[in-house]
């Protein structure tokens, strides 16, 4: 290589580098939200349960410790960026901070 050629050489490879991170990053991420989307699902089929075991009103909104028993490990029932999951009423969607609801 020449002397004329290494500053083309590694402005490409920083090109490509940056390519390849912002690659990354973008699958991480759309991994984590698929992730924190089935937690969602969880979240929903336990408040639908809990509804019917209880025969609670349509309008109440659940509380987490009213749900750990669904859950086969409530500790895992988190985002996966942090997000903050609300819980909602009965018959209304949780929705997270971060990734939003199921379906958006
Ligand atoms: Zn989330």
């Amino acid at each position: 290589m020449t002397r004329r050629r290494a500053p083309l050489a590694f402005a490409a490879l920083t090109v490509g580098v940056t390519l390849v991170l912002g690659w990354q990053e973008r699958r991480l991420q759309t991994r984590q939200r698929q992730e924190c989307l089935a937690v969602l699902r969880w979240v929903d089929a336990a408040k639908e349960q809990l509804c019917m075991d209880s025969r609670l009103r349509s309008g109440y909104q659940p509380q987490w410790r009213e749900l750990r028993t669904y859950f086969q490990d409530p500790g895992k029932v988190v985002c996966p960026e942090g997000g903050t999951i609300i819980l909602g009423e009965f018959h209304s969607p949780a929705y997270c901070s971060v990734h939003g609801v199921l379906g958006s």
